[in-house]
Formats: C-alpha cells, structure tokens, sequence
C-alpha cells in the first residue's frame, strides 16, 4: 500500500476550512436573520466557535509542529504553500503562541485591553450631543444633535452645529489612549518598533516609511487640483455672505464646517439634478443594475448572473431577497450569490458582502462551491415592485463595489481557503471592487450595459449619463486629500513618535488630528478643539490600515487607464483580470498586480495616478449661486 504524507499545513487548512464554513454561516445569520431566535442562536454559536479558534491558535504543539514543517517539508513546498504557511504561522503569533509563558500573560492582557477599550470606544462614537437651552432657542435648534450636518444658510448655525457634535469628548479621549497604549505595547512585545509597523506586515505597501511617502504624496501631488476645487468653494461661500460680511475680509480660506454644504449648494445650483434623476429613474432600478453588472461580467470574463429560485425555508428572511447562480459559457456552476436588499430595522446596517464559503481545492479533485451573501439597504422588499424601485447613482456604484467583492470569490481557484478569494491583504481585496466603480463610471460603459427591464431597447441620454457622473466626481480631490489625511491620522496614532507621547499624556489624539489636518489642508480653518477622530470608528477596525482604500482605489485607476479605459469590453484583458483573481491571496498583491499591469507599482505610480485622476477631474466651472 502505498501511504502518501500530507503536509501539515494542508491539514491545518482543512481544520480550518471545517471551521470556516459554520462559523461564517453562523456570523452572517446572526447579522441578517429576522428572527430574533435565529439570532440569538447564531450569537451563541459565534461565541462558541471564537473560543474554539482562539484555543487553537494558542495550541503550543500545533504551532510547533507547523512551524518546524517549515524546513522538514521545505523541499516539497511550492510559492503557494510557502505564502499559506508563512499566513497560518502569521496567525497563530498574532495570538501570542511563540512567547514565553510570561510574556504570553502580558500579550493576552494587552489583546483583551486593545479589545476592551476598542469596544467601548466604538460604542461612544455615534453619541447623540445635547443642546442647551440658550442655543435651541438662539439657532432654532432641538434639544439633541444626531450628526454635524446643517445645511442652513445661517454660517454661524452652520458651525454651533458642527463644533458641538465634533466637540473634544473626554470620555472618547481616555479610551483611545488606552487603545493606542496597549496596541503599542503588543507591538513593542513582538518585536516591532511601533503598532503602525506591526500592521504592514503582508501589505503591498510593505512598511510604515512607504505608507507614510505614499499618503504625503497624494496630499502634495493632488494640492492643486485641491487649491482648484477650494477656490470654487470660496467664490460660492463669498456669494453668501456678500451682505454679512466686508468684501476686503474676505480671505482665500475657508471653514471645514462649511466644506459639505457649499458642496452640497454647488451640486443643486450646478446640475439639473431633478431633471436628470426624472430621466433616469426608470433606468437605475435594482434589476437592471444587476442586469448591467451581469452583461459586464459576461463581456468581461463570460460569466453570467442567472436566477436561481427559492426553495421554502431556504433563506433568512422572505422578502427583498434572491439566489443567483455564476455560471461559465458552458453553463457550468461557478457559485452562489444570495443577494439581500431590503431595509429593515433588525438587519445590520451597511452595505458589506459575507463569505459563507469560499472556494478551496478538495481532496477528491473537485473545487468547494463558493457562496457568497450581499447586504444591501436598497428598497423596501414588501413592495411588490421592489425590483423597479429607483435606486440612487450612488447606490448602483455600491452594488458594482459589493458585487465585484462577490465576483471575486466567485472567480476563486486557490488551493487552500485560507486565501481564497477576499482573503487577501484589504490593499488588495478593495481592488476587484473599486475596479467595478471605474466600470460603472464610464460613460460608454454604462449607457451601454444599464438599460430598462421593461424597454431593453432604450438607450440613459448621454447628455443625463454625463450629468449624473460630473454631479457625482465633483471635488474628487477635495475628498481625496481629506482621506489621505485621515489615513496620515490613524498611521501616525500608532506611530512611533505619537503613540508613546499618547500613551503617556503629553500629547492628546485632539492635538495630533489638528497638527496633521492643518499640514495637509492648510487653507481649511478648523478650531483646535474639534475632534473628528473621537467619532472615527475606523481606527478600531482597520488600526493603522484606514490608508489601504486609497492604496486599492489607486490600484483600481492604474488598471482601469493601463488596460480598460481604451476598450472597456476587452476579454483578453477580461480574462487576464479573472486569473488575477483567481489566485486570491496566494500571491503577494505585487506580484498580481504585475500579471495586470506589467509592473509592480510603486508608492510613487500609486500617488501620480490619484493626482491625474483628481486633476482630470478638478475642473470644475464657477457658478453663481
Ligand atoms: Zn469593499
């Protein structure tokens, strides 16, 4: 008989892959279902399975016998398995297995302090402010302030409004530095100089120093298409207050309290929005976006979106739902997408896509079908219409971007799912779908592939199309530069420099934000006391990768010039995209991007194609308001 060794790390990849598949099913339903007792079920279920994986990624003789595989199976391991390996082990050190017992103590207090303090932290982030008594009755104002936008005319109720929501919270304050303390230390115990540096470990970025070049670099090299668009802002906001105030005080600067509602009045004053949202209504529908993201798809790589129907009991809730099948030219079942669009009050909010399960290679030659569940807020899914319901612009580029997160699992051929599909560094995974964005964007493209469920044959007016995507990519720089600096933020509070002084008291989070605001919008007049970041939930989640978005929406733009712009429909670059992502994570994202592009981009080419981009679309006309 003849007896073949299986390699460890496959077997790890098994138990996982076992795992993944309850645990993810279990998280998605506790998320979406609609009856509480599902619900409850599957929270109890999460909690279970999380304990589970926790006392196995602190299983001392399962990591050693991995890691010692490392050498022992060394001549039997190819690219792949190596990277799976080097991610398992990544893994388990994340939980602190490879330290002695004493330092582990330290490790697992610190996590369930970084846990704690991020928790508490997040739950404060969207806390209703009070109005006194005096202010209500001054600016007409109720008694509790939900969010900082006012789009009053009154600048002076403007600004009350968007100080007193961002106001510095000494609560947030403590819990933050509590945050930002412990995660240094866990990353000073690991051996890394900073949290910031520990969390570039597997980027496409590489290290702190890159990001740091990177996100500077958006911030210099989109400065005039930033100037360009301010300047806009600032002729608008003179135009209001050409009564209120003497003309020779009006400085070339402006608040950042004023920056969305003079936005805002640009958009209404400069497109004919309620014409153009009348002529399209009937064409920006669920069904026919799903429809144009399957023709897309089709043209693209020859994959088409078929409906599947229900069985009874099969789904977690009964209206605004539907299964789709992803099947090849020869009709061959690629994977499943549940898709889930309605509002309703228990299901959680966001837009966001769940991967119940993933495609991986299986021991009896055949491929595990992937499934994949998309969570909309669209429509009201009792409505018997609620597939003609007329969707926003916005939210048909949502369902590209969640749809092409879908395609990419879907496209999935990994050996191992540990990395299959969006199980990738996240500078990668939002490629796929900020690709998607680029697609829908495209004047040809979409006037081309969106048409009405009941009259295929008609054609969005160009003139309509064009409208709705100057509206949308008006100050595209303005946004950009404003990302960059809320990355700058969340990498250098877990900086090397920062971080200790945070730790310590001698510096606030409030006076890091404002130092780093006002270097990289410097014509924007903010008050020292505002405190944006104590709402920022995102330095929870994403801790010193908030920057990864810009990273993958750059990404997305060198392709979509390099290979798409020209011929949009292409199927040899089609098919080249779909075994790029074929692959996953079982490549370094530069080693994917360089199948695509030709070249591994540098933090440099990434910067220079969000400045082209921000320029191209920087040249906005001035309006009188
Ligand atoms: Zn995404």
């Amino acid at each position: 008989m003849k007896f073949e060794l299986i390699l460890y790390h496959v077997i790890v990849d098994d138990i996982s892959n076992e795992i993944c598949k309850s645990a993810d099913l279990a998280e998605c339903v506790r998320q979406l279902h609609s009856d509480l007792e599902f619900r409850e079920a599957a929270e109890n279920v999460s909690r279970e399975f999380c304990e589970l994986v926790e006392s196995l990624n602190t299983n001392t003789a399962l990591y050693q016998k991995l890691k010692s595989s490392e050498i022992t199976e060394s001549s039997r391991l190819d690219d792949v398995d190596r990277r799976t390996l080097a991610l398992l082990l990544d893994d388990f050190e994340q939980s602190g297995v490879h330290l002695k017992d004493e330092q582990k103590a330290k490790f697992v207090q610190l996590s369930s302090e970084v846990f704690n303090s991020g928790a508490r932290f997040q739950e404060n982030c969207d806390r209703i402010v009070s109005v006194g008594k005096f202010d209500q009755a001054k600016y007409g104002l109720p008694s509790q302030i939900y969010s900082p936008v006012s789009n009053s005319v009154d600048q002076s109720k403007r600004k009350m409004v968007y100080n007193t929501f961002y106001r510095h919270d000494d609560q947030q304050e403590k819990y933050l530095q509590k945050l930002i303390s412990s995660r240094h230390q866990l990353a000073q115990l690991t051996g890394f100089e900073s949290f910031a540096h520990r969390a570039q470990r597997n980027s496409l970025l590489e290290d702190y120093d890159n990001v740091k070049t990177f996100l500077w670099g958006v911030v210099e090299k989109c400065r005039n298409s930033f100037e360009k668009e301010l300047a806009v802002l600032i002729d608008i906001s003179a135009q209001c207050n050409q009564y209120n105030i003497d003309s020779s005080k009006q400085a070339a600067t402006i608040a950042d309290h004023d920056l969305g509602f003079l936005m805002h009045l640009y958009r209404e004053k400069a497109y004919d929005i309620a014409k153009v949202s009348r002529e399209s209504s009937q064409f920006f529908t669920f069904s026919s976006i799903l429809n144009g993201f399957s023709t897309l798809s089709q043209r693209l790589y020859g994959v088409q979106l078929v409906e599947e129907p229900l069985v009874s009991g099969e789904m977690w809730n009964t209206a605004g739902v539907l299964k789709l099948k992803a099947v090849d030219e020869q009709m061959n079942e690629l994977g499943v997408i549940y898709v889930d669009v309605s509002i309703r009050p228990e299901k959680a909010v966001g837009d966001c896509h769940y991967t119940v399960r993933c495609s991986k290679y299986l021991s009896d030659a055949t491929w595990q079908m992937p499934i994949l569940v998309l969570s909309l807020g669209l429509v009201d899914g009792h409505s018997h219409m609620w597939r003609d319901s007329g969707i926003s612009f916005h939210s048909a580029e949502t369902m590209f971007h969640e749809l092409g997160h879908a395609m990419h699992s879907i496209l999935g051929r990994t050996k191992y799912q540990h990395v299959a599909g969006t199980r990738c560094p996240q500078d990668f995974s939002e490629i796929p779908s900020n690709l998607m964005e680029y697609f829908i964007s495209d004047l040809g493209v979409m006037t081309s592939i969106i048409r009405r469920s009941d009259r295929p044959s008609d054609q969005l007016s160009v003139e309509a199309a064009a409208t709705l995507l100057a509206s949308r990519h008006s100050f595209t720089a303005i946004e950009t530069v404003q990302q960059a600096a809320y990355g700058l933020y969340d990498l250098e509070v877990h900086g090397p420099i920062a971080a200790p002084q945070i730790a310590t008291g001698r510096m606030t989070t409030t006076e890091l934000f404002y130092d780093i605001m006002s270097k990289a919008m410097p014509h924007v007049q903010r008050s020292p006391d505002s405190a944006f970041q104590h709402r920022f939930h995102h330095t929870v989640q994403y801790g010193a990768k908030y920057y990864s978005y810009l990273v993958a929406r750059a990404s997305a733009c060198l392709i979509w010039q390099n290979r798409f712009l020209d011929e949009p429909f292409s199927r040899k670059w089609g098919d080249c995209w779909a075994e790029v992502q074929s692959h996953g994570g079982g490549h370094h994202p530069a080693v994917l991007l360089k199948k695509i592009l030709g070249f591994r981009p540098t933090e440099k080419e990434l910067t220079i194609a969000l400045s082209k981009e921000s320029q191209h679309l920087a040249n906005l006309d001035a309006i009188t308001v």
